[in-house]
């Protein structure tokens, strides 16, 4: 079963520069909740990889951190009546950048922590994130990267435009856009992007 890592903040969720810190603050973007569970219908595994210094810094606990993923995994579990969607698994970095620990993206811990747990490899998976630290991680695990323009997409889409290799990464409007290409293209590659230069797709 084909896995799909997604960053969290910005892509699942509204992200702010506050942090979200609570499952109050924890909101789903407009079709994130649709797209996910269309991809585990589809088949996929789908995991969560995501940065939370904000755990470091105090600003929340392991607590407010279950009560915002719950939340979501509620969300999936009430969007179709019939069946219960779920995330398969969530994988955070709890530290700040200076700990230099060996799990905060853009270093693969995470992904290395998954594979380890599920007994698979990563390499040809999607990895789908608005910040070059999902993009560089992606290439880093031979994964395959997808931008989208929610959350700091947008600032980072011209980032990669200007910085080779990375510009040849696909730039997606959200998730749900991406699911959608994704899950109608039989062979959705990065080739399929190339004709689609990314400056083009942003201006
Ligand atoms: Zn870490």
């Amino acid at each position: 079963m084909p896995w799909i890592i997604l960053d969290r903040d910005g892509v699942i969720n509204y992200d702010s520069d506050d942090y979200i810190k609570s499952a109050e603050e924890w909101r789903a973007l407009p079709g994130s909740i649709e797209a996910i569970c269309a991809l585990k219908k589809a088949g996929y595994n789908v995991a969560v990889a995501t940065n939370q210094s904000g755990l470091a810094r105090g600003l929340f606990d392991l607590d407010d951190l279950e009560a915002m993923h719950s939340k979501l995994q509620r969300l999936l579990a009430e969007y179709d009546a019939n069946t219960v969607y779920a995330i398969d698994a969530i994988f955070y970095c709890p530290h700040l950048p200076e700990d230099d620990c060996a799990c905060r993206k853009p270093k693969t811990g995470l992904l290395d922590a998954l594979e380890k747990e599920f007994e698979v490899s990563l390499a040809g998976s999607w990895l789908v994130g608005d910040h070059v630290k999902d993009i560089e991680l992606a290439l880093a695990k031979q994964c395959k990267p997808a931008l989208v323009l929610t959350g700091k997409g947008k600032t980072c889409a011209k980032l990669l435009a200007e910085n080779p290799p990375l510009s040849n990464t696909p730039v997606f409007n959200d998730l749900l856009a991406f699911t959608t290409e994704l899950l109608t293209k039989d062979q959705l590659n990065t080739e399929t992007f190339t004709t689609a230069p990314l400056k083009g797709k942003i201006s």
